[in-house]
């Protein structure tokens, strides 16, 4: 088979691919998961090594892949992580390589992933007061991430991005505290809204901090002007802070989507491809691989699952339904 594109019928074209390694995690985000964890993925349906470089092959060397992202759950928590990440540099010599992670473990591994090829780290951090940070992952764990950050950022994995979500009560008054924060370390901030996708069901529109209010309250503190970004299907609305080096992101998936200039598609952990975090419709790759399909197989069922891509999420339409699986579960 010749490379062919991961074309859908709006003519998005999916070049980004975000890997989910596991659905396991070692906090327990109140947006995210509840605190006595879900019911994880039983271990024989979880993709092996071979079986995720496998399919990374296919994408890559069939479809048009040039980026990869790894995350879950936690992607750290993945015992053969640095492995992968070595064997898909190998895939990929250009592939732009990154995983989106919370940070625990990384002080220790981090130099690790970098010589095995990975080139940027995200990391989630919704708060720098260890009590609300506590409050929201349910762990006491703050020094680990910033121990995290400093490693990231002494091993070459940067620029650093940080990520947040913003809760309404809990830590919606500290957004220009995380940035400044943020800025003088030369951590790149985004703030994401927070979306419908917790396994607990307890997203509401009039509860989430929205785009409009997470900028009012920057602008407090903080003269933000737009930036322009050189990724133009880039999700984050990109602001520079009181003129610059320092930048702001926003990633409004609910108030102000993106969906017409996505190019991402994403495999489960155990193996499903997805063509939307939100879509309701998985194409089980894993089970097609168990049962002996040649990779030409594999990459006409992959093309065949995008097609299918809608136009959006559809997250202010009355019948709007979230899907069965959580964030953790999808690779956030
Ligand atoms: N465990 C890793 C981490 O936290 O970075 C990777 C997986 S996590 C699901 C990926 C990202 O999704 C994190 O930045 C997290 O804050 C974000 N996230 C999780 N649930 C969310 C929700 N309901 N709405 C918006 N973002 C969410
Ligand atoms: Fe774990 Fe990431 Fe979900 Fe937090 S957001 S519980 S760190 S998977």
């Amino acid at each position: 088979m010749q490379t062919s594109p991961l074309q859908d019928k709006y003519g998005r074209v999916a070049t980004d691919l975000r890997v989910s390694l596991t659905d396991r995690c070692n906090l327990r985000c109140t947006y995210c998961m509840p605190a006595e964890g879900l019911d994880w993925l039983p271990d024989s349906s979880v993709l092996t090594d071979d079986e995720v470089v496998r399919l990374i092959r296919v994408g890559v060397g069939l479809l048009g892949i040039r980026a990869v992202r790894f995350t879950g759950g936690e992607p750290l928590v993945r015992r053969g992580l640095t492995d992968i990440i070595r064997r898909t540099r190998e895939v990929g010599p250009d592939l732009e390589l990154s995983i989106t992670t919370n940070g625990l473990g990384l002080a220790r591994t981090a130099q690790a992933l970098a010589q095995a090829g990975l080139n940027r780290v995200n990391v989630s951090l919704d708060s720098i007061r260890a009590e609300t940070f506590s409050d929201i992952t349910r762990r006491n764990r703050l020094h680990d991430v910033v121990a995290g950050l400093e490693a990231a950022r002494a091993a070459g994995l940067g620029p650093v991005k940080i990520n947040a979500v913003l809760l309404r009560g809990t830590n919606d008054d500290q957004a220009s505290e995380l940035l400044a924060w943020c800025a003088e370390r030369g951590y790149e901030l985004r703030f994401i809204e927070q979306m419908p996708l917790d396994a607990q069901h307890g997203w509401s529109r009039s509860q989430m901090i929205t785009a409009d209010e997470i900028l009012e309250r920057l602008e407090r503190d903080f003269v933000l002007t737009a930036a322009v970004d050189p990724r133009g299907s880039a999700p984050a609305e990109l602001f520079l802070v009181d003129g610059g080096p320092a930048t702001v992101g926003i990633i409004a998936a609910v108030t102000r989507p993106f969906c017409g200039d996505c190019d991402r598609v994403r495999l489960t952990a155990d193996g499903q491809v997805r063509n939307c975090l939100f879509a309701r419709e998985e194409s089980d790759l894993r089970t097609a691989m168990r049962r002996g399909a040649t990779d030409d197989d594999l990459a006409e069922r992959w093309v065949i699952a995008m097609r299918g891509k809608r136009a959006g999420h559809g997250i202010d339409d009355p019948t709007f339904l979230q899907p069965d699986r959580p964030m953790s579960a999808i690779g956030g």
